[in-house]
């Protein structure tokens, strides 16, 4: 921690006085033409070097002191991400691929997005995303997705919340990834928040909730479900049902977290 804060420290001092320097040149040696754009760009600078000997970039879960706005620290990264397939994917679902752990991972930050309705913690879960863009196991996930199909809210809830957290989180990453994000299904029935129930009774209470916002001819298409919290699989199981019978060929399901496998 100390060493961090030391860090910070020396990093602004020699910040400031490059910025010193920079001016000296820009002001001092110029014949005073300097143009507005310069001008701007030493603002920034110098506005930039402030902010972060203000505010320097810090862990999103435990607030250490990081590199890069945003950046897990180490021992987190260590904690949370866990880039792996499921042994037992839900049928009709081929793969399922999960970014990080759950309870002992993203669970305060992915409270904080859909419980307090906190936007401010959306570059840090978008940030985790693009870290893990380029590994294996994503590539293998996303290879040869025609598009992908967010898990729905069901619109009271959406009213309540103001937006769906899945889009939010992954609206990014597919846009670079050149995968369209098609919000074809509708959750029809508003259900009682799932996390208390088994797995049996969530199959109960999920069936038949979701469909299509329209009949689509999916035959041959490959989709990717995505999904906040991936728990037993029952609601991303139901949504590729929903696909399935309009005729997809293929379908895998992206998780930011989940705790399968975990003891
Ligand atoms: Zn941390």
């Amino acid at each position: 921690m100390l060493e961090n804060l030391l860090r910070v420290l020396r990093d602004s001092v020699q910040k400031f006085s490059q910025l010193v320097l920079k001016s000296g040149g820009l002001f001092c040696y110029n014949d005073g033409k300097i143009s507005r754009g310069e001008r701007m760009n030493f603002l920034k600078e110098i506005f930039g070097a402030i902010v972060y000997f203000l505010f320097p970039p810090r862990c999103p879960v435990c607030r250490e002191i990081v590199d890069e706005r945003y950046q897990l620290c180490k021992t987190c990264a260590e904690k949370i991400l866990r880039l792996n397939f499921y042994s037992e994917p839900p049928a009709p679902i081929e793969k399922v691929l999960r970014v990080t752990r759950y309870r002992e991972g993203l669970q305060p930050l992915l409270h904080k997005l859909k419980f307090d309705n906190n936007l401010n913690v959306l570059p840090a879960l978008k940030k985790i995303l693009a870290d893990v863009a380029n590994r294996e196991e994503m590539l293998k996930l996303l290879n040869g997705a025609d598009f992908a199909v967010p898990v729905p809210l069901h619109t009271e809830r959406l009213k309540e919340r103001g937006f769906n957290q899945t889009e939010k989180i992954f609206e990014e990453f597919l846009e670079k990834k050149n995968i369209p994000l098609k919000k074809i299904l509708i959750r029809r029935v508003a259900t009682p928040k799932l996390y208390k129930f088994g797995r049996a009774e969530r199959q109960k209470i999920l069936s038949g909730v979701f469909s299509a916002v329209e009949v689509i001819d999916l035959r041959g298409k490959k989709v990717l479900i995505v999904d906040d919290i991936f728990t037993t699989g029952t609601t991303v199981s139901e949504c590729a049902k929903v696909l399935k019978s309009l005729g997809a060929e293929k379908i895998s399901v992206l998780a930011l977290a989940s705790d399968f496998g975990e003891k």
